[in-house]
């Protein structure tokens, strides 16, 4: 399987990806908003785009669709909840489902809501990789502004995303890391790992932003630190109600409504 990730260099902060088979050069390109910039790369790498898969039906990751259908004629792959809203949809995907591309490459389907009620999120289990869309970001979580449920996004994040293996390296929809890593240390100024990784990343070419693994997604994002105390304690400042043992989920309802206004 290769991976290659295209900055959109847009307001949006985009990431791309295409997923390709090495052996027949077919490919599946991931929420291609900038889709030129997709198409350029495939070029240059002598791939072929054969599928589009939207990870959800926000327009910032499916108003490419549109523009790489005319020029590849790919076929365009969704969240079947989600096809009516997308249009244009050509496989409507479910919990579980397989997608292909070429000879070696297989992706599962995983049904992971919260950020809208209809998201995939795609696991390759072979080189362990997670195509996370809107749902989890590089030390951060989606927010649950339009459609989306808090609460879902916490059973999405503690019974999928939390029990994946550790090796799997994270590929997000938008690059929030340095602000997100900001937010990390506001909550638990004591954690070394996000006060480093924001040192390497502060100021940094977006382009070349780093690809953590859900290993280290668990030391730096606090959406997987539910249980830790010098958070706990600074969310009991800030909401004395939750009592001193909250429970995970309140303490990650709470952080995504800080979040929202922070
Ligand atoms: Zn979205
Ligand atoms: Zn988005």
């Amino acid at each position: 399987m290769l991976i290659e990730r295209v900055w959109a260099a847009n307001e949006y902060r985009n990431f791309h990806y295409l997923i390709a088979c090495p052996e027949s050069g077919e490919a599946l390109a991931v929420d291609p908003l900038e889709w030129r910039r997709c198409l350029d790369v495939a070029r240059a790498r002598g791939w072929s785009i054969t599928q589009i898969l939207n990870t959800h039906e926000h327009r910032d990751h499916t108003g490419g669709n549109p523009g790489l259908v005319a020029a590849t004629g790919c076929k365009v792959l969704a969240h079947a909840e989600a096809a009516s809203r997308i249009g244009g949809v050509d496989r409507g995907l479910k919990k579980g489902d397989t997608i292909r591309v070429g000879r070696t490459v297989e992706l599962e389907c995983l049904d992971t809501p919260g950020h809208t009620m209809a998201h995939i999120c795609l696991l390759a289990h072979n080189e362990p990789a997670l195509f996370s869309g809107d749902t989890l970001f590089n030390a951060g979580a989606g927010n649950c502004h339009s459609s989306g449920r808090p609460d879902l996004l916490f059973e999405t994040f503690t019974q999928q995303l939390a029990r994946l293996p550790e090796a799997t390296r994270l590929y997000p929809g938008h690059e929030y890391l340095v602000r997100n890593l900001e937010f990390s240390l506001d909550r638990e100024p004591g954690n070394a790992a996000a006060a480093a990784l924001l040192e390497r990343c502060r100021g940094g070419d977006p382009s070349a932003a780093p690809v953590t693994t859900l290993g280290e997604e668990k030391a730096i994002n606090s959406f997987f630190r539910l249980q830790n105390p010098e958070l706990i304690a600074r969310l009991r400042a800030k909401f004395p109600d939750i009592g001193s043992q909250p429970d995970a989920k309140t303490v990650f309802l709470k952080l995504r409504e800080l979040r929202n206004k922070w």
